[in-house]
């Protein structure tokens, strides 16, 4: 059977970390699956772009404005509130935040459907929309707490490429 995007993985049996087996050997790269017209191809990584702006996106730092203190993501030369150019970086990495808005994409390429990404606000200032990782169909609600980890976003496997990004983790307490 070839899985697709839409397919939940049917199995009952589950490893010992609760997850089906289709779902681990497709992960392992041991069956084909099918991730349907969206899932096709991926862009080849602008690795120009990722020197440029390589704090933005492996350290997740945006800027802070030093006159009315807002935070924002991407880091900005102008401040988005009071206009100021008087500008300073400002990770968002160790920041945790809450969920503003979300959405749970059945038709998006995932290797684990559905794909779930929302806003997320984060505490002492801005929002920015992340891939919601360790997170089932139905589980995340608004408000929910989360904190922020570095986790694989893609795997382009014809150029042995593998691209990482800021993912937000619910915090299930
Ligand atoms: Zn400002």
């Amino acid at each position: 059977m070839l899985l697709t995007a839409r397919t939940r993985y049917p199995s009952e049996k589950v490893n010992k970390k609760g997850m089906p087996y289709e779902k681990y050997a497709a992960y392992r790269n041991l069956i084909p699956i099918e991730l349907g017209q969206r899932g096709e191809g991926i862009a080849p990584t602008a690795v120009s772009l990722l020197w440029r702006d390589r704090k933005e996106i492996m350290a997740l730092v945006g800027s802070k404005c030093k006159k009315c203190g807002t935070p924002q993501y991407p880091a900005q030369r102008v401040c988005v509130a009071c206009g100021s150019q008087d500008m300073e970086p400002y990770s968002f990495a160790d920041k945790t935040g809450k969920v503003f808005s979300y959405t749970e994409d059945h038709l998006a390429a995932s290797m684990s459907p559905p794909a779930i990404y929302g806003i997320i606000e984060f505490d002492g200032g801005g929002r920015f929309w992340f891939d919601v990782a360790d997170c089932e169909a139905g589980e995340l609600r608004v408000e929910m707490p989360v904190k922020m980890a570095f986790r694989r976003k893609y795997a382009d496997a014809e150029r042995g490429i593998y691209g990482y990004f800021w993912k937000a983790i619910p915090e299930v307490t």
